[in-house]
């Protein structure tokens, strides 16, 4: 059974990138109807912080992107660690390395000197000598000595790399933590990982992982190597670019359903397809149309899908979202219309639901001022005739709705010899304050008949 990963350093946020590959890892996984495993790699205890597991589990649940297995967190599993060093030293594929820190530091600095890659010699691989294990030492893994490392990178192609390339890695340091490295390895074992699909910026630790792998006697697992995601500019993201944190979006506006089809777009393609429900990206993805060339992130093509899943969602989904943007403008929510009405309401005109939130305040709050460039255009003397007009037709309306709402704008036009907007527009200021709304009938629907014949009156006294 397939069983992918993702596998984050806790050191931050959840940032874009990373959504994509835990995005294309639980794909994946999905498609293949196997399994998705959360692992935290918090063995930096220096720069791993509990907010930044927060923060990255809050950005995976946001985007609904669920595990099956885990969290497991490395810093659990130190003695699976050592058990294992144990048993390579034992099995002689990793060895005791007594060579002090001058040695090493005058080696290596030998070694530039002479325009060599800076590479440890093997010293206590290949000498004797009579340290003994309770002396201060580390432990090195016995990288092969002759032959390559030949994987077949599902993103990438078939990758080589000569073992000679490779020096023995310290898998466990003098004080005695296990290495980087050397966790991945066992934990990719332990959890019976069969895809590993990770940031480029791993491709270098694949050949040794690999080793190691072999070393302890483990399936080698299919690699697939991510590519990096550049900003506008052609630079790697990052945050000059604007938001990166998946959290920001969230706060900016933007819906997981449209962040994920913008992720999962950004580098893999189904011919010239580019929006995907989830259950669509789940039958659809593979690896292979993964691109292996660099993709660049556009601004404007995530608000144009946010755009079409405020407006294509079941409204209902969309204000389960955008209740949190409400929350953070303070209405009084009871006093207008419900969330879903809203979203039908505005959901058009909005790219984000922060603009739509921010958008919405009349049909919530009173004001106190008119935009001032529509209202001297519109709000004018001329203006007070059709709306104290209007204003007795609406009044003695017995159904508060779209269609005797448009025909009292109507009749007033009519009986006034006038076009509609010359009616429809001063009516427009005066409830919203502004000369944007949703259509006006509708509009006055929903901020309700009490409170629209109180700001006509208002407007025009
Ligand atoms: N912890 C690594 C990172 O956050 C990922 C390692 C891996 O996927 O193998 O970049």
């Amino acid at each position: 059974p397939i069983k992918t990963r993702f596998a984050p350093s806790p050191t931050g946020y959840l940032h874009v990138g990373g959504a994509r590959t835990a995005l294309y890892s639980w794909l994946f996984a999905r498609h293949y109807g196997g399994e998705f495993v959360l692992r935290i790699e918090d063995t930096d205890l220096e720069r791993s912080t509990p907010e930044a597991i927060e923060a990255i589990m809050d950005g995976m649940q946001w985007l609904n992107l669920a595990w099956d297995e885990g969290p497991y967190f490395q810093t659990k599993r130190f003695d699976r660690y050592n058990q294992v060093i144990d048993e390579m030293l034992e099995a002689g594929t990793a060895y005791r390395c007594y060579c002090s820190t001058e040695r090493l530091n005058e080696m290596r600095e030998a070694q530039m000197a002479a325009n060599q890659k800076a590479r440890y010699d093997g010293r206590c691989r290949f000498h004797e000598h009579n340290h003994t294990s309770d002396e201060p030492h580390v432990v090195r893994f016995k990288n092969p000595q002759d032959g390559s490392v030949i994987f077949d990178d599902i993103i990438r192609g078939e990758i080589e790399i000569s073992n000679q390339e490779m020096d023995d890695l310290i898998i466990r340091r003098t004080d005695g933590s296990p290495t980087y490295n050397f966790c991945v390895v066992v934990d990719d074992f332990d959890m019976g990982i069969t895809h590993v699909i990770r940031g480029e910026d791993h491709i270098n630790n694949t050949p040794r992982q690999i080793n190691i792998l072999k070393a302890i006697g483990a399936d080698v697992p299919l690699y697939g190597h991510v590519s990096m995601i550049l900003g506008d500019d052609g630079k790697k993201l990052s945050k000059r670019h604007g938001a990166v944190s998946v959290m920001q979006y969230r706060y900016d506006g933007f819906l997981p359903e449209a962040l994920l089809n913008y992720l999962v777009r950004l580098g893999w393609a189904h011919g010239d397809q580019e929006v995907f429900s989830v259950e669509e990206m789940k039958s659809l993805f593979t690896l292979e149309a993964v691109n292996k060339s660099a993709s660049a992130f556009n601004t404007e093509k995530l608000l144009w899908l946010n755009h079409h899943y405020i407006n294509h969602l079941p409204p209902e989904r969309v204000a389960v979202q955008l209740d949190w943007h409400m929350q953070q403008m303070g209405y009084p929510l009871q006093a207008g219309p419900n969330l879903v009405e809203l979203v039908k309401l505005l959901g058009d005109r909005c790219k984000t639901l922060k603009e739509l939130a921010q958008s919405a305040h009349y049909f919530y709050q009173e004001f106190d001022a008119f935009d001032e460039s529509v209202a001297s255009k519109h709000l004018t003397t001329q203006a007070i005739e059709p709306l104290t007009l209007l204003r007795d037709k609406l009044e003695s309306l017995a159904d508060w709705l779209n269609e005797p709402i448009h025909s009292a704008i109507k009749a007033t036009a009519e009986e006034l010899g006038l076009g509609m907007g010359k009616v429809g527009m001063p009516l427009r200021v005066a409830v919203t304050s502004s000369g944007q709304s949703p259509a006006i009938d509708a509009t006055v629907a929903a901020i309700g008949k009490t409170r629209t014949l109180a700001r006509i009156t208002k407007a025009i006294d």
